[in-house]
């Protein structure tokens, strides 16, 4: 989708916004926005369903969720059309990731879960280890809010939901007004397959709303969204001492060394910038390449660049924009390149007849002085600026508030690693770009402005849990040596055993350093 035009209020006095799409200007629904009293209503009827939830065992739970991946194949087509009229994308943007994307996700933390989740023993070191047993217990949270974006509005609903009721919470899913029926969608996927009503619900709305579900009493927000609003979320959890995770925007950089296959790094390039429409958050949006090469990689990313089709058509690579707003930044950010030097190599001007398009662009000649290599431009831009060397790349590189992911384009892997390792980004991918966010056994978040915590990553379930420790007394004497009362010989004895420990070779050993 979507233009959101602010429509009049319902009888009972919510505020109404109907959507138009971006692919082809027609109206494609209407929401109402929950107000601060639906949110609270949602509230305690998510708390009552969440104490049942949490009795399923999670072998249960985890099965009743896994139904939802035959009904995402069964459904499959139609989710894609909904998701294609929410942003405007193209099929193939929305089968790879958001239908892919979804499957993963739900194969993937549903085979986790009872590993995952279960109560395991926990070896202390040391005395306790003769005193105590300990058993880790992963409690539920509760109620987990998940405030979604619009640029993956079924994939980046689905992964943190999925997540969070495995680990026995319930959810309240507020989708972005700009793509709002790609949630819905998630959302019956898993009430379908079994999960109660009331222990997954959407609440529609905008800013509004979600920021009256962040004061809603719940206790944890999954938010992915932009800085701005995640620092908002930030200050309103910690006043309430309730945890988030901010999955926020980016500025990714790519650096293409001389010795970068100019073949692949060119169709990286070209791939990763401008795929989803450029509305991606771990899209690149920087390239720097060492001078030596430039001109030869700038010739290959023009030719590939020329042959990636723009539109609404089947055939088409790169569809709409998915939202108006977004065409003000695009654009501001490619006149203010203009202006200080940049050369527009291809593209550079929306087309907006029947539908809101930005033809994948090139941009050359950029520097630091401009929007285009500070901002989150979130289109389908490819910008190069060219370097000295691969320091000055990395230097580059590291100047920027954002930190969410980056690339390195080598062949040879040492150095590749090496310059990833000085990055300072969430994640960084050697000769491929964009793709983190899929390796799900690996943290997902960013560094700097970019977020705050990490989504996936082999604890990503319990980070919707609180680790509970449980110990249990091995023996249970009336009374213990350290209790009172306290004696000369209670003391005596402590420091007999600091003498004999840690004045000893005895505190090398497994047993007293764990
Ligand atoms: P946004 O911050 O405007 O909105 C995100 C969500 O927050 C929406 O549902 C919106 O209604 C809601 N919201 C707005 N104000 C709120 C408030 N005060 N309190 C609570 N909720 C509020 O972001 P957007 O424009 O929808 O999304 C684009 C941004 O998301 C980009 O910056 C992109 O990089 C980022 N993003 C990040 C990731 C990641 O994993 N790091 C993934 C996708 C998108």
């Amino acid at each position: 989708m979507a233009i959101v035009e602010p429509q009049s209020p319902t009888d009972d006095g919510h505020r109404r916004l109907a959507l138009r799409s971006t692919a082809t200007n027609e109206p494609v629904g209407e929401i109402t926005v929950s107000t601060a009293e639906d949110v609270a209503d949602a509230v305690t009827r998510a708390r009552v369903a969440q104490q049942e939830w949490a009795e399923v065992p999670i072998a249960e739970r985890a099965k009743i969720i896994r139904r939802a991946v035959d009904l995402l194949v069964k459904y499959r087509e139609e989710i894609i059309e909904t998701i294609r009229r929410d942003t405007g994308k193209t099929h193939i943007d929305a089968l790879m990731i958001e239908i892919i994307a979804g499957l993963d996700f739900l194969t993937h933390w549903c085979a986790r879960a009872v590993k995952d989740l279960s109560d395991e023993p926990l070896k202390p070191h040391g005395f306790q280890r003769v005193l105590k047993k300990v058993v880790m217990h992963y409690r539920p949270l509760g109620v987990v809010g998940v405030i979604t974006p619009w640029n993956g509005p079924f994939a980046l609903a689905i992964n943190p939901s999925v997540q969070a009721l495995l680990a026995g919470n319930a959810v309240l899913v507020k989708p972005s007004e700009v793509a709002p029926h790609s949630a819905d969608w998630a959302v019956r996927l898993l009430h379908e397959a079994g999960v109660p009503e009331d222990a997954i619900q959407v609440l529609h709305g905008d800013g509004e709303t979600g920021a009256a579900l962040v004061r809603a009493g719940i206790d944890k927000i999954s938010f992915t969204g932009s800085v701005g609003t995640g620092k908002k979320i930030a200050a309103a959890c910690a006043e309430q001492l309730i945890p988030c995770t901010l999955e926020l925007g980016g500025k990714d950089a790519m650096i293409v060394c001389a010795d970068a296959d100019l073949e692949r790094a060119a169709g990286g390039a070209v791939f990763a910038s401008v795929f989803n429409s450029g509305h991606v958050c771990m899209g690149v949006e920087r390239i720097y390449v060492v001078e030596s090469v430039a001109d030869e990689f700038e010739r290959l990313v023009e030719e590939k660049l020329r042959e990636v089709r723009c539109g609404s058509g089947d055939d088409c690579d790169v569809g709409a924009l998915f939202w108006d707003r977004q065409l003000s930044i695009i654009e501001r950010h490619i006149e203010d390149a203009k202006a200080k030097g940049a050369e527009v190599i291809v593209g550079g001007e929306a087309v907006t007849n029947g539908g809101l398009f930005y033809p994948p662009t090139l941009v050359c000649n950029v520097d630091h002085s401009m929007a285009l290599m500070k901002d989150e431009t979130f289109g389908p831009i490819v910008s190069i600026m060219r370097v000295k060397d691969e320091e000055e790349a990395l230097r580059l590189a590291n100047d920027s508030e954002y930190g969410l992911s980056g690339s390195v384009w080598t062949k040879d892997t040492e150095k590749g690693v090496a310059l990833a390792k000085r990055m300072e980004t969430g994640s960084v991918l050697i000769n491929d770009a964009s793709m983190s966010y899929g390796i799900l056994e690996a943290p997902f978040g960013g560094m700097k402005d970019s977020g705050l915590g990490q989504m996936n990553g082999m604890r990503s379930l319990r980070n919707y849990t609180f680790a509970q420790p449980i110990g249990v007394a091995r023996r249970a004497p009336k009374t213990e040596p350290h209790w009172y009362p306290h004696s000369d010989k209670t003391t005596k004895d402590l420091d007999g055993m600091v003498k004999l420990v840690y004045g000893t070779v005895l505190k090398k050993l497994p047993f007293f350093t764990g």
